[in-house]
């Protein structure tokens, strides 16, 4: 189907190594793009490129840190050296850093909202005239359950995925007249190293999002490739500025 075709477009997904990112990177995969996966850990990479290339399509790890300014252009720039063009941008890096408010130093603030809202800023800055001059693309920013809701332990991390979900409004509407849509997925709980760092931290937590869910269940990396082939495809050209949870029905229950 036409519709979810993007053979020859080419997609940069930032954590692409892995969790969500690879997950989101493999859904655009599927739909035929060429894939630029960005992390620090190359290592973690190796696996990624194959699974990647086992559909059938070119994949490249770039390493980069996307706290650094520089290295968010330098990935746009070496995706667009690389594979000629850049159609998809997954703002997906994230990081966590739990503890009650009062005690966060000011460092670890800034390294919470750098790696994971900032960063995404940057890329979309970054990403904005390759977009334009491909006559337009998709930029997909990974939100949270906690862009919704608060919790004792999140204070930067809820600031920063209730701001991307601000941001992704913002880029929205500036960039619709350019062909650009950007959108936001809020995951709800899925089985990653993140999640599972949590759950070692927060007492329960296993059981409470299954007894929380109406899926009864937590989600899956592979829940997380559809929206990604959604949200990068022709399928969504009238899509934009929204925020669509993946969550079996987290956001929805009482
Ligand atoms: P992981 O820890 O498995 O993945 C995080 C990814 O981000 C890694 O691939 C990591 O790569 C990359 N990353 C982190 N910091 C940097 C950095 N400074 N520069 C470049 N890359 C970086 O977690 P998830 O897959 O769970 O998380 C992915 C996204 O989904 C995050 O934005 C997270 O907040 C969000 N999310 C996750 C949920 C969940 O339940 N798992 C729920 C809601 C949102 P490397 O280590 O190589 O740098």
């Amino acid at each position: 189907m036409k519709m979810f075709d993007i053979s020859g477009k080419v997609a940069l997904v930032t954590g692409g190594n892995g969790g969500i990112g690879l997950a989101m990177a493999l859904g655009v995969a599927s739909c035929g793009a060429n894939v630029a996966i960005a992390g620090r850990n190359a290592e973690k990479a190796v696996s990624a490129l194959e699974a990647l290339r086992a559909l059938g399509v070119e994949a490249e790890f770039i390493a980069a840190d996307v706290t650094k300014k520089a290295d968010c252009q330098r990935m746009v720039a070496e995706t667009e050296a690389r594979f000629g063009r850049l159609d998809i941008l997954v703002n997906n890096a994230g990081t966590s850093i739990r503890k009650m408010p009062q005690d966060y130093s000011e460092d670890e603030w800034h390294q919470v909202l750098d790696t994971n809202l900032t960063s995404a800023f940057l890329c979309s800055q970054a990403a904005y005239a390759a977009m334009k001059k491909a006559g337009g693309g998709k930029m997909i920013n990974i939100g949270s359950m906690m862009s919704l809701f608060g919790a004792p332990y999140a204070t930067p991390y809820a600031a920063s995925k209730g701001g991307i979900v601000q941001m992704t409004k913002c880029l929205a509407t500036a960039w619709a007249k350019d062909n650009i849509q950007v959108n936001a997925v809020l995951p709800g709980w899925i089985d990653t190293e993140l999640t599972q760092r949590a759950r070692s931290q927060v007492d329960g937590l296993q059981a409470s999002v299954e007894k929380r869910t109406p899926a009864g269940r937590w989600g899956a990396p592979p829940d997380m490739s559809g929206v990604a082939a959604f949200l990068a495809t022709p399928a969504s050209d009238f899509v934009t500025g929204t925020a669509i949870p993946v969550d079996g029905g987290f956001s929805i229950a009482m």
